[in-house]
């Protein structure tokens, strides 16, 4: 019944993974944490995986199990170890995990061998991002760890750049060339790995040394930007979610008339103010107050007053809305267009924190689902 949704083009999502695989040249895992970036990871990851990526990226063991529970079935990598208590559900669901502390290797090797399993793994190495990774000093003993371990095989190295997206800054060299180092010690023992991988979404498109063989674009895939400094447009991504609603209410004021929580805005002269029924909770930030636009009537036009948690309003001058007019918050409407980069601009944030707060109370709607007839 609600009039307002996230309505994600999943055409744009099969362009961004086969733009991303073209301009890296490797395979692509489309990570799809967080539900896709609020996207819908069920969907989106079907819709990667018609557009040729071989691997879905997740962030929690239940993530990669509602995928499995869809009827994925492609290889699923889990980004970070769970808790070792986690390690059941992780086998359960088939999942890749990618490794880095010594009790939980050996509790996953043990699990492992219980079940009579050999499990593939991904051992990550800590190049400068400092958060998960095994430290330089221990890269050996926990390669030599993995490669001794009765039931996993170690089928991937990797590691995650932290400040890709500033192509401006240093770091990004001297991780690729610890990584370098990394994989040196790991032939030494002998392992070779058929996955070797370190890029997110701005490694894929600015750094060419760290695609290897395969990359992990997140929010390339939904063709938006992961700084400024990168535009997704630049490099002929498409965004594919639009935030749609209608009027649900109209009047016309006076001039100098206050609306909405606060009294923080007046109408600048005799006009009409329409009320759309989307909020802060569904993910709207209180913030735009002051600051954010809409698309109706095909022209873009300024949010009036406080956004609340459920509506907000909107100023439409000579317009007179309609109930039921389509208001665009973030998308197209005739020629113009509202960005999801646009919004984090003013809120002095990223496109990622955006996307990924759009609550679970406004609806998924999906277009451009038939994947092209084959042939
Ligand atoms: C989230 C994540 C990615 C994807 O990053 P984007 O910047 O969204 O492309 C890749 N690798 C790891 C380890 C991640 O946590």
């Amino acid at each position: 019944m609600r009039p307002t949704v996230v309505r994600v083009d999943l055409a744009a999502v099969r362009h961004n993974v086969r733009t991303l695989a073209a301009t890296a040249g490797t395979e692509v895992c489309a990570v799809v944490k967080a539900d896709a970036y609020g996207h819908g990871a069920v969907e989106v990851g079907r819709a990667a995986l018609e557009a040729g990526a071989s691997w879905l990226g997740v962030a929690l063991v239940e993530e990669g199990a509602t995928l499995r529970r869809a009827g994925i079935d492609a290889p699923i990598l889990l980004l970070s170890e769970p808790p070792v208590a986690g390690i059941g559900a992780l086998l359960d669901a088939r999942l890749t995990p990618v490794v880095y502390q010594p009790p939980f290797l050996a509790a996953l090797d043990a699990a492992a061998a219980d079940r009579g399993e050999t499990v593939s793994v991904h051992v990550k190495a800590d190049t400068g991002m400092g958060r998960v990774g095994v430290p330089p000093r221990a890269w050996t003993d926990l390669l030599r760890q993995a490669a001794g371990a009765r039931s996993l095989v170690v089928d991937g190295l990797m590691t995650h750049l932290a400040c890709a997206d500033e192509p401006e800054r240093d770091v990004t060299g001297d991780q690729l060339a610890g990584f370098e180092r990394f994989l040196a010690a790991a032939r030494g023992l002998g392992l070779e790995p058929r996955w070797i991988h370190a890029a997110n979404t701005a490694g894929t498109l600015l750094h060419p040394a760290a695609r290897h063989d395969l990359v992990r674009p997140g929010i390339g895939v939904y063709g938006l930007s992961p700084a400024p400094a990168v535009d997704a447009a630049e490099h002929g991504l498409l965004p594919a979610l639009s935030l749609v609603s209608q009027v649900s209410f109209a009047k016309r004021v006076e001039a100098g008339t206050a609306v909405s929580y606060g009294h923080r805005w007046a109408a600048p002269t005799d006009g009409w103010v329409a009320t759309v029924p989307v909020g802060y909770a569904d993910g709207v930030p209180r913030r735009l107050t002051g600051h954010g636009e809409v698309l109706l009537g095909g022209a873009r036009r300024p949010i009036a007053g406080t956004v609340t948690m459920d509506q907000l309003l909107v100023w439409c001058g000579d317009l007179e809305p309609a109930v039921g007019d389509e208001v665009v918050l973030l998308g197209r409407q005739g020629d113009e267009q509202l960005r999801v980069e646009d919004w984090a601009r003013h809120l002095g944030t990223i496109t990622y924190e955006l996307t990924s707060q759009l609550t679970s109370r406004l609806p998924r709607t999906y277009v451009g689902g038939q994947p092209p007839a084959a042939g």
